[in-house]
Formats: structure tokens, C-alpha cells, sequence
């Protein structure tokens, strides 16, 4: 039996992994879908357009906002970013699992509106790695790099509101302990229909 579909929220640090872990444990659990949020950032090097993000102008995101077509949104460096309502909704009436990679205030209106999401909070092995990962991708400027360093006391001051803590130290580790939170969480009685007679017959 297969359990009712849930959000499964991934926040970290800028820098962290978080797209590459994502991308991995999407690849690996068919049940999983990716929630493509709007933002009004620009794209860098290589992001596609309705695949990595909804690329959209700050009037577009603001009439989205008020339209209530977002489940949550928020400022993050100067850009705003939200989650598209009716993706989760389908996703989750499918019986699917909704991946949203989104920063810690999204998550904690996620908390507030859907009791039954999951969510967990990668972290780096350390700040110093944290630094070297953010400069080796070279998508940023200083300027950029220099404020996502500074949201990062913040960021890790929310850690204790999330379900679980994954550390990403190997790209590999961090995937297959996000797997077992989906296994686990999977089997949750509170996810299953067990109304009558539940027990197949053969
Ligand atoms: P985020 O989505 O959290 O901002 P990315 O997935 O873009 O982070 O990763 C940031 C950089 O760190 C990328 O260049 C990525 O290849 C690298 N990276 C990710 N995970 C690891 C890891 N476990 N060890 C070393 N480098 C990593
Ligand atoms: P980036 O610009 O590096 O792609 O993302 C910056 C931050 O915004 C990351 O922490 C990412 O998780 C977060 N983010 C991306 N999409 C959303 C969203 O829809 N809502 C919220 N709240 N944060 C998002």
C-alpha cells in the first residue's frame, strides 16, 4: 500500500548542495517530483526556463502573490522566490512526493499550512567548506556570495524548527540519509487510508 502524498521541504545554507543532492534523490525515488518555483532572480549560466526556475519580472511575481497562486514566498538576496499552489495540490492529490528546495522562511510557512509536510535542513560540514563550495560554483559575484554569507548565522539559528538534520559531507551520504527520511516518513499510519477492509485479498 502506497501512502498518501506529501511536501517534502529541503532547506540549507547557499552553497550547501542542496540542487545537487536534490537532483540526485529525484533521480533515485520515482515518487518524488520537483516543485519549480517563480522568482524574479536571473538565470545563471545554464538554468532553463520552467525547469529550474519560472523566470518572471517583479510585477508578474506580484500579481501571482496577490492572485494566491503562491503556497509561500519570500525575499532572499535581493530576489524574491515562491511555490507555485497548484503544483503541490496536484502533486500531492497524485499521491506523489513534492520536493521544494526553499529557504528557511518559506519552510516555516509550509509548517504553518501543511502539518503533514516534512522537512529537513542540510548542513555544511563546515563554514569554511560552505565558503569554498559557493566560490567553486562561480555563479555569483562578491558581492552576492558576500550576502549569502551573511544569512547564514540565521539560517542555521532556524535549524532546530525543521524534522531532520542531514549533513552533507558526501554528496552520497546526504542522498541516501534523505532517502531513508522518505522510506521512514512513508510509513507513517497517519499517511495511509486504513478505512475497512485495507488488507489486499491475495
Ligand atoms: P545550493 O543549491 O545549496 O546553493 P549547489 O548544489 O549549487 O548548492 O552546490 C554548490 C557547489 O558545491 C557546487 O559547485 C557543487 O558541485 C558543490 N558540492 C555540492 N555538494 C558537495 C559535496 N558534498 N562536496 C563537495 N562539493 C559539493
Ligand atoms: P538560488 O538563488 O541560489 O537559486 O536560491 C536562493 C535561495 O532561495 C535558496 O535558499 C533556495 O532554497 C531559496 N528558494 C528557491 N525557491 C524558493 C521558493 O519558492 N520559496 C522560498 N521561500 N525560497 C526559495
Amino acid at each position: 500500500m502506497q501512502s498518501r502524498g506529501f511536501a517534502l521541504v529541503i532547506s540549507a545554507p547557499s552553497g550547501t548542495g542542496k540542487s545537487t543532492i536534490t537532483k540526485a534523490v529525484l533521480e533515485a525515488e520515482s515518487r518524488c517530483v520537483q516543485s519549480v518555483s517563480a522568482t524574479t532572480r536571473k538565470p545563471r549560466a545554464g538554468e532553463v526556463d520552467g525547469k529550474d526556475y519560472f523566470f518572471v519580472s517583479v510585477d508578474e511575481f506580484e500579481r501571482k502573490k496577490r492572485d494566491g497562486e503562491l503556497i509561500e514566498w519570500a525575499e532572499f538576496a535581493g530576489n524574491f522566490y515562491g511555490t507555485p499552489r497548484a503544483f503541490i495540490e496536484k502533486a500531492k492529490a497524485h499521491g506523489d512526493i513534492a520536493v521544494l528546495d526553499i529557504d528557511i522562511q518559506g519552510a516555516a510557512q509550509i509548517r504553518r499550512t501543511m502539518p503533514d509536510a516534512v522537512t529537513i535542513f542540510v548542513a555544511p560540514p563546515s563554514l569554511a567548506a560552505l565558503e569554498q563550495r559557493l566560490r567553486a560554483r562561480k555563479t555569483e559575484t562578491e558581492e552576492a556570495i558576500a550576502r549569502r554569507l551573511a544569512r547564514v548565522p540565521s539560517e542555521l539559528a532556524a535549524a532546530k524548527y525543521y524534522d531532520y538534520l542531514v549533513w552533507n559531507d558526501r554528496v552520497e551520504n546526504a542522498v541516501q540519509a534523505i532517502l531513508e527520511v522518505i522510506r521512514v516518513e512513508s510509513l507513517r499510519i497517519s499517511r495511509m487510508d486504513l478505512e475497512g477492509d485495507w488488507l489486499p485479498k491475495v
